[in-house]
């Protein structure tokens, strides 16, 4: 019954529209039909259905008119980032949380990274941790703008996915050396440098057996360390950008917070740290600070497992407890603060942000995996991205190089004489790649 008190005034409104437009009444309902559902169709055509022109739906929606879309719900705004889909403006800058969670591996929040993005092109890591390089790629970036790294501190939620970036990145696109800063400490052993020799050391077998396959330019590794000593001391300075470190108190010597200047703004990524008297000096009135904030006492008791004596000395003493990091923002006064290294859930959350409060009434994110903030001179606007997980690499931005094929290194005899004949199958595979791409490659 509905639908033909719906249908009835469709059918007077065409009548109407047709005599006044001239058109001759004599069409039939067929006709009707097809023109009634011509305008919708490309909205209501399926993956899989034929794209040929002219072809009609099997049926028309119950209340098609001849007036319209089907639906009267119109698309609105939608409020997240899309990775790939926004340009930034020359005076903003975009930061991504790539990992905000801990040491202990969750699907949910990666450990610490993130990436700065400025409106001149430049883009900068801040800490790799564990499970993070995934994230980064979500972020669909060309591997080779991923090239810099900043590293607060060798703490493995900080670094732990390094070698990931280090060889993927190398493998999809990024056709020359992964550039890394980062501290020095009391002695060599626990310096950046000798961490990231050993973890090339480490990589051995895996660089060996790529070479001769792909790109070579990627597979360096380029370390900068700096001193961790260095009050707000510069460390990079490139294209407009000024890079500054000073140190921070956590575990042992070495760890260190970034400063970031550039047109007029100012970021702070603050590593694991106390809180520390340089991070209250040196972010002073930054746009946006980055401050570790550990997960509440309480909770690293009741859900963590730790006794009261290790949950006092680590979420308060090793790092910067809740109540202390509003502390921190209270003295700093940043135009936003954002508070990481807890795992933010329904039943955390509350508690944080509640602790936090009673030290700090100012603008505050509670950092989750990728949220997101545009900062320009008058607003800072925080979303969330929505990401594919279906990502594949984004197209390299050069031309790929050809490996040399004399530089691959044997199998044995005793390995190489294992393989079964595959000659027959595999022919097919290099005649088509042949014919379609006009190269004469050969089997081994
Ligand atoms: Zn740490
Ligand atoms: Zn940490």
């Amino acid at each position: 019954m509905a639908r033909i008190e719906r249908a009835a005034p469709n059918v007077l409104l065409f009548l109407i529209v047709a005599a006044v437009s001239g058109q001759t009444l004599s069409c039939t309902p067929a006709d009707r039909e097809r023109e009634s559902q011509a305008p919708a169709e490309p909205k209501a055509k399926q993956a899989g259905e034929s794209n040929q022109v002219g072809k009609q739906p099997d049926r028309a929606p119950a209340d098609a008119d001849a007036t319209g879309p089907y639906s009267p719900v119109k698309a609105r705004a939608r409020d997240f980032y899309a990775p790939n889909s926004e340009d930034l403006g020359p005076d903003e800058m975009r930061l991504i949380a790539c990992g905000t969670g801990m040491p202990t591996a969750r699907p949910k929040q990666a450990a610490s990274c993130w990436l700065l993005e400025l409106g001149n092109g430049d883009k900068f890591i801040f800490d790799i941790g564990t499970g993070s390089a995934e994230r980064v790629a979500a972020l669909q970036i060309p591997y080779n703008y991923l090239d810099k790294v900043f590293l607060s501190h060798l703490h493995t939620d900080h670094f732990g996915d390094l070698d990931a970036l280090f060889v993927g990145g190398a493998l999809a696109g990024r056709q020359k050396p992964l550039r890394v800063w980062g501290p020095s400490a009391e002695t060599p052993e626990r310096g950046t440098k000798y961490a990231l020799d050993h973890l090339r050391k480490a990589l051995t077998w895996d660089l060996d057996g790529r070479q001769g396959l792909t790109d070579p330019r990627g597979y360096h590794l380029d370390v900068t360390e700096f001193d961790y000593m260095g009050m707000n001391a510069v460390i990079y300075q490139e294209n407009g950008v000024t890079i500054r470190s000073f140190p921070a108190i956590h575990s042992l010597d070495g760890p260190v917070s970034f400063v970031v200047e550039w047109n007029g703004f100012k970021f702070v990524f603050g590593g694991d740290t106390y809180p520390n008297k340089w991070y209250a000096k040196y972010a002073k009135g930054a746009d946006l600070a980055i401050h570790e904030c550990f997960i509440a006492v309480p909770n690293l008791i009741e859900k963590f497992k730790f006794t009261p004596q290790s949950a006092l000395a680590v979420g308060t003493q090793i790092h910067t407890a809740p109540e202390a990091f509003g502390k921190v923002m209270s003295i700093i006064k940043p135009r936003m603060a954002v508070a990481y290294h807890f795992f933010k859930d329904f039943d955390t959350t509350a508690s944080i942000n509640d602790r936090i409060r009673t030290t700090y009434d100012g603008p505050l994110s509670l950092s989750i995996d990728y949220m997101v903030w545009n900062i320009t001179r008058d607003e800072i606007r925080v979303r969330m991205a929505i990401v594919d997980e279906d990502v594949w690499p984004p197209p390299a931005t050069e031309k790929p190089q050809l490996p040399d094929q004399s530089k691959r290194i044997p199998y044995s005899p005793e390995i190489s004489g294992g393989k079964l004949d595959m000659k027959k199958v595999l022919q097919p595979v290099y005649d088509e790649i042949n014919k379609q791409y006009g190269t004469q490659e050969k089997q081994e």
